[in-house]
């Protein structure tokens, strides 16, 4: 049976007594909702180590927009079920008071990488991602936490902080899943509507297709997206669009 725990000083000590036995752990950070993109992750991490944690916190200080993070879809049940069929042996699922006691007096906060395509969009984004990610490393001290590929700058924030702070966790990077059609899997697709739905494929066509991202950008917009930024970096496009309410970010190698 797959372990809940609330409480973050439970989890510290429960974590405590996998590395005494000498077992190894594996983390999946997640802000729940989970898909099939999750689940590939929590089966690579059940591949790998002796234990599986998958956290679920959908985080405060990582959104510039009540609503947004209001509207979050929430649904645990599933998760604990879906955490446990793909290999989970705990779920951490703590509270935002316990997370934030310090009220996010302190924070992480990253001077270049995290201010350009999410970051000029998304005000102060990755200071909570990094700072949650942070919290989440050193409560579990996992030997190795597994992020997708389809944050991309998310995924290199994460890596070059666990340098930086010289964090013991091996970051590993796991590739997008996708839908039949293309479209990356993501907890927010579930609010596009039918019309918004058959459209949101065309955006990994797009970045599929090898142009210049001026040509890309002017084809996306015709198609009805809005674009906040399609650039090439470090042999890939990363992009980031609207359609209709939502954002949708995608990134194929180039
Ligand atoms: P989220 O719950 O959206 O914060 O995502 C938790 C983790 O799952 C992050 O490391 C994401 O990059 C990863 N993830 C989300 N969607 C996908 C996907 N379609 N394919 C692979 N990984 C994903």
């Amino acid at each position: 049976m797959i372990e809940v725990i609330r409480d973050v000083g439970d989890a510290s000590r429960r974590m405590a007594e996998f590395r005494l036995t000498g077992l190894t752990i594996g983390l999946v950070p997640t802000m729940g909702a989970l898909h099939d993109g999750h689940v590939s992750l929590i089966e690579r991490a059940r591949a790998e180590n002796d234990r599986v944690v998958v956290s679920i916190f959908v985080n405060p200080t990582q959104y510039d927009d009540p609503e947004d993070l209001e509207r979050y879809p929430r649904t645990l049940v599933a998760d604990v079920d879906k955490s446990e069929s793909a290999g989970a042996d705990l779920v951490i699922n703590p509270t935002s008071e316990d997370i934030y006691h310090d009220n996010y007096r302190f924070r992480v906060a990253e001077s270049e990488l995290s201010r350009e395509l999410e970051g000029a969009q998304r005000e102060g984004h990755f200071d909570g991602v990094l700072t949650v990610v942070l919290k989440l490393l050193n409560i579990v001290r996992a030997d190795r936490a597994y992020f997708g590929e389809k944050d991309w700058q998310q995924l290199l924030l994460v890596r070059d902080m666990a340098a930086a702070f010289f964090i013991g966790t091996e970051i590993v990077a796991c590739p997008i899943i996708r839908e039949a059609d293309g479209l990356a899997m993501s907890s927010r697709n579930v609010y596009l509507t039918p019309e918004e739905r058959a459209l949101a494929p065309e955006f990994h066509r797009v970045l599929s297709c090898g142009g210049s991202t001026e040509e890309m950008i002017a084809q996306l917009e015709t198609a009805g997206f809005r674009i906040d930024y399609v650039e090439r970096r470090d042999g890939r496009v990363l992009g980031g669009v609207r359609l209709g309410k939502l954002r949708l970010i995608d990134n194929v190698g180039a």
